[in-house]
């Protein structure tokens, strides 16, 4: 995997040849404001090195956007004044991500703010959710 992939959007933040609104960096990690914010400080923190997502990224570099990522989420809440945060991922299509570098993004919550669960939670089928578990174990 290259350090750097000469046609992602985020690896060109990072490398600050496209402008973001930076806000926190560590060694391995850069933070930056969203530009389509889904609440007030909405922030996505990428690694440095790039990566396409979740299955491709280094534990490492996992630990240190996670760590960065709980300092942005610490920041939002002293500076901001959110009530609380989601951290969200979405990895491949399926699962909404448009940006091939891995990120994780912030999202501050406010209460009475007007974000919404994208799904109704049900009570599953034990027998299904047994079944998981079994294969998810072997
Ligand atoms: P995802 O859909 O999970 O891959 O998230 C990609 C995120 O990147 C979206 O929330 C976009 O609003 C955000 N985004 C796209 N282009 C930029 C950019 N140039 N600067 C900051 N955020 C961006
Ligand atoms: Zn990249």
């Amino acid at each position: 995997m290259p350090e750097t992939d000469p046609d992602c959007l985020f690896c060109a933040i990072v490398a600050g040849t496209i402008d973001a609104q930076i806000i926190d960096q560590s060694e391995q990690a850069v933070a930056f404001m969203d530009i389509n914010p889904a609440t007030r400080g909405h922030v996505l923190v990428v690694p440095r090195v790039h990566c396409s997502d979740l299955y491709e990224i280094s534990a490492g570099d996992l630990a240190e956007t996670a760590a960065l990522a709980r300092q942005v989420a610490l920041r939002i809440r002293d500076k901001l004044g959110a009530d609380g945060v989601n951290l969200l991922n979405s990895c491949r299509p399926a699962a909404w991500q448009t940006v091939f570098h891995f990120h994780m993004h912030v999202i501050p919550r406010y209460e009475g703010d007007p974000l919404q669960l994208p799904w109704v939670p049900e009570a599953g089928d034990s027998d299904s959710i047994a079944a998981c578990a079994a294969a998810l174990r072997s």
